[in-house]
C-alpha cells in the first residue's frame, strides 16, 4: 500500500468533529485467571483484571464490545468508550470476566477460536493448558450480551494460506460461529496479528465489517485495526500511560519516539502467542 492510500485509511477512521481520539482505543486481553506460570504474558489475575477495570470507570471511561464502540465511532459518540477484546475465548471468561464487567457496566467481545471450542491452547507449545470456552459457554456469553467475534478455525498465521484453507479459518469459522451464537459475527481477530493484503481482502470479502490486528501498519484501517496490549503488569500508572500513548500516536503522530518504545517493550512477547 503506498503512503498516500495508507494516509486515506487512517483518514477514514478519523473524527470530523473534533480533535479528539482518531483510532478507536481497545484493550487487548488473554485470559483472566489465577495463575503461576505465565510464559506467554497472556494472563492477567482477577485482582489485577479488577484494578483495571475499576480504573476504566473511576476516570470516566466505559468497555465496550467493538460493534458498540465502531458503531459509536460512525456516529461520532464514542467520546469515553473503550474496546475491551478478549482473544482465544478462554473458559475463566466465564468466572472472572463477565462478573467484573457486570459490575460495572461494561460489555466485551471475545474472540473465539470456532474449531477449538471445548479444547484448549494447544497451538501454545510451551504454555501451561487453559481451556476454551464450550459452544454452550459461547451461547451463553452471546445472550448475555458479548459480542462473539471470529479468531479463526484452528489457530494459525493466515499469511501464504492456500484458498481453502483461508476459506475454512476466515469464511466458515463465521458461518459456525453465527450459528452457536445466533449473533451477526462482525469482526475478525487475526491469529498471532499476523496479516497480509490478501488476508485482509478475504476477511472483508468473507463479509466481516471489521478486524482486529495488534500493531499499527501500512495496512491499519477498519479491517486492521490496532489494539493496547494491557498484561499483568499494568497498573492504573501504566494503564494511564498506555492511554496516553494512544492518544499521542494518534492525535499528536509525530511524538513518535515513546510509542515505539512502548509498543515494542509491550510487543516482543506477543510473537509467540497473540
Ligand atoms: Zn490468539
Amino acid at each position: 500500500m503506498t503512503a498516500a492510500k495508507s494516509a486515506a485509511v487512517t483518514a477514514a477512521m478519523t473524527k470530523t468533529t473534533a480533535s479528539r481520539a482518531t483510532m478507536p482505543f481497545v484493550l487487548m486481553y488473554h485470559s483472566v485467571a489465577p495463575y503461576e506460570e505465565d510464559p506467554y504474558l497472556v494472563t492477567v489475575s482477577p485482582a489485577r483484571f479488577e484494578q483495571q477495570m475499576r480504573w476504566l470507570h473511576s476516570r470516566g471511561l466505559r468497555g465496550a464490545s467493538m460493534r458498540e464502540l465502531l458503531d459509536a465511532h460512525r456516529n461520532g459518540s464514542a467520546r469515553g468508550l473503550v474496546g475491551l477484546t478478549f482473544d482465544d475465548g478462554y473458559a475463566d471468561l466465564v468466572e472472572h470476566v463477565l462478573p467484573a464487567l457486570r459490575r460495572h457496566g461494561f460489555t466485551a467481545t471475545v474472540f473465539v477460536i470456532a474449531g477449538r471450542l471445548g479444547g484448549d491452547n494447544a497451538w501454545d507449545a510451551a504454555g501451561p493448558r487453559k481451556p476454551l470456552l464450550t459452544a454452550r459457554q459461547v451461547r451463553d456469553a452471546a445472550a448475555a450480551g458479548v459480542e462473539i467475534g471470529s479468531h479463526g478455525l484452528r489457530h494459525v498465521s493466515l499469511p501464504g494460506s492456500s484458498d481453502p484453507a483461508l476459506a475454512e479459518e476466515i469464511e466458515h469459522s463465521r458461518g459456525v460461529l453465527q450459528d452457536i451464537s445466533g449473533q451477526d459475527v462482525r469482526g475478525f481477530c487475526y491469529p498471532y496479528g499476523h496479516l497480509d493484503e490478501p488476508v485482509l481482502a478475504r476477511v472483508r470479502a468473507a463479509g466481516y465489517d471489521y478486524g482486529c490486528a495488534i500493531w499499527r501498519s501500512e495496512l491499519t484501517g477498519r479491517h486492521a485495526l490496532p489494539r493496547t496490549y494491557v498484561g499483568a503488569a499494568d497498573s492504573p500508572l501504566r494503564l494511564r500511560a498506555k492511554t496516553l500513548r494512544h492518544r499521542l500516536t494518534w492525535d499528536y503522530p509525530r511524538a513518535s519516539a515513546l510509542r515505539r518504545r512502548g509498543e515494542r517493550a509491550d510487543m516482543v512477547n506477543l510473537h509467540h502467542s497473540g
